[in-house]
């Protein structure tokens, strides 16, 4: 039988209970399912001036391109998608 201090039963019990906190993290971590953040492709815009690429969901028709002003419209193939 081995002797036990008390310095030695401490690092035990802290490094056990760090251990058992980290395999629940790593158990727990791997379930979480992280939120996919899709745009539209509707919502993507691409200036015809300055060929700025930006996205307004509000608008569907005409948008008006936050860089240069202007205002572009979705070509009929565009607004289907
Ligand atoms: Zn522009």
């Amino acid at each position: 039988m081995f002797r036990l201090d008390v310095t030695m039963a401490i690092f035990l019990y802290l490094t056990s209970s760090l251990l058992a906190i980290f395999a629940l993290w790593i158990f727990f971590e791997r379930k979480a399912v992280l939120p996919k953040f899709v745009r539209e492709k509707a919502d993507v815009w691409e200036c015809t001036i300055c060929a700025y690429t930006y996205v307004d969901s509000k608008h569907h028709e005409i948008s008006q391109c936050p860089q240069c002003k202007s205002y572009n419209k979705k070509s009929p193939e565009e607004r289907l998608l």
